[in-house]
């Protein structure tokens, strides 16, 4: 069975909400924020991130802001 790869993980992980237990169990951080309509901290730059706003709305904002 695949094992997790919980460390390598963390070491590209983006997010500076601390303390989290997700933090390098990417499935269970997916799940968590999805639930709210949201997506994990890896899906927005450095500044969105640190707002701490991880909408799906606000992702898109993002992204079409970026693009232009
Ligand atoms: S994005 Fe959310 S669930 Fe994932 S590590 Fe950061 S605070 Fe935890």
């Amino acid at each position: 069975m695949r094992q997790c790869s919980v460390e390598q993980n963390k070491e590209k992980c983006n997010c500076t909400y601390e303390p989290c237990s997700r933090k390098g169990i990417c499935c269970e951080c997916v799940r968590y924020h999805w639930r709210s309509g949201e997506l994990p901290a890896c899906f927005f730059p450095a500044d969105v991130e640190r707002t701490y706003d991880r909408s799906v709305e606000r992702f898109i904002e993002t992204r079409q802001e970026r693009e232009r």
